[in-house]
């Protein structure tokens, strides 16, 4: 009877080791399983950050190349736009003067009528690197407007330094020729200038309006000069003539 009971005993202790062992090695593959699927979240999670980092990255490049203009470098007129509207939403919150400046180069009809577009090009590309080493402000931008048109929008700077900096660049440009292979052609600007505080009622369309009208009065008073757009006057504005070159 002993020796049964004995029997019992041991067979019983020997299942429950059994059944101890095996429950040990289930949580071990358990944790081992988890583990594993762990690292394997971990790397996975890793790869996707990467990836949209990368996407992130390549984003951020084609929004830039968006804005850029692709013969001269500089920023396009979809920037102008936007950059544009922004700034006037500046200018109105923080009641600072906005400068808008376009240039406009004279009879270039005439450089890609006697010298060819390529060299017409090689000028836009030139002007364009001129007028971007002018600026003085990180706020300051440029852009191409259009075909040899150019716009400088100057955040915080008023009429007089609007001025100021198209002086400095249309003298730059016409005492200094242009270097195309082995032409030197003699280039000049004319630029309009217009800076105000915007109001509730400043709209885009009444910035590029002014500085386009003192533009337009650059141009019909001889060209390769400066004039300026009445803050006060949006439309038909008296420009005041800055400067006058000998040359025209
Ligand atoms: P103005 O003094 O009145 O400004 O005379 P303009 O001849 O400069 O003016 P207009 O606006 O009549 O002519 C501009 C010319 O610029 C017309 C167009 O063929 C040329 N053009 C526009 N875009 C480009 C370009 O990307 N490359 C070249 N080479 N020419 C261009
Ligand atoms: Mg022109
Ligand atoms: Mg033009």
């Amino acid at each position: 009877m002993n020796s049964i009971l004995w029997l019992a005993a041991g067979a019983l202790a020997g299942a429950l080791i059994t059944a101890m062992l095996i429950a040990w090695q289930w949580r071990r593959w358990q944790q081992q399983h988890t583990e594993q699927l762990e690292t394997s979240m971990q790397s996975h999670n890793l790869e996707l950050q990467i990836a949209l980092d990368e996407l992130a990255e390549k984003n951020r490049l084609l929004e830039q190349q968006n804005m850029l203009d692709t013969l001269s470098g500089i920023y396009n007129r979809a920037c102008f736009d936007k950059r544009l509207s922004n700034e006037l939403k500046r200018s109105r919150r923080e009641q600072t003067t906005l400068g808008l400046v376009f240039v406009d180069i004279d009879h270039f009809k005439k450089i890609n009528d006697s010298h060819g577009h390529l060299a017409g090009d090689a000028a836009i590309q030139q002007i364009a690197s001129v007028l971007a080493a002018s600026l003085k402000r990180s706020s300051d931008a440029v852009f191409r407007y259009g075909g040899e048109e150019f716009a400088l929008l100057l955040p915080g700077t008023e009429l007089a330094g609007c001025i100021e900096l198209a002086e400095h660049v249309r003298q730059k440009i016409s005492a200094t020729p242009i270097e195309i292979d082995s032409l030197n052609l003699n280039v000049t600007l004319s630029a309009g200038c217009y800076a105000a505080v915007a109001d509730a009622n400043s709209s885009s369309n009444d910035y590029i309006a002014a500085a386009d009208s003192a533009l337009y009065q650059a141009k019909k008073l001889g060209r390769n000069r400066t004039a300026s757009a009445n803050a006060n006057a949006n439309v038909n504005v008296t420009p005041i003539i800055q400067e006058s070159a000998n040359e025209s």
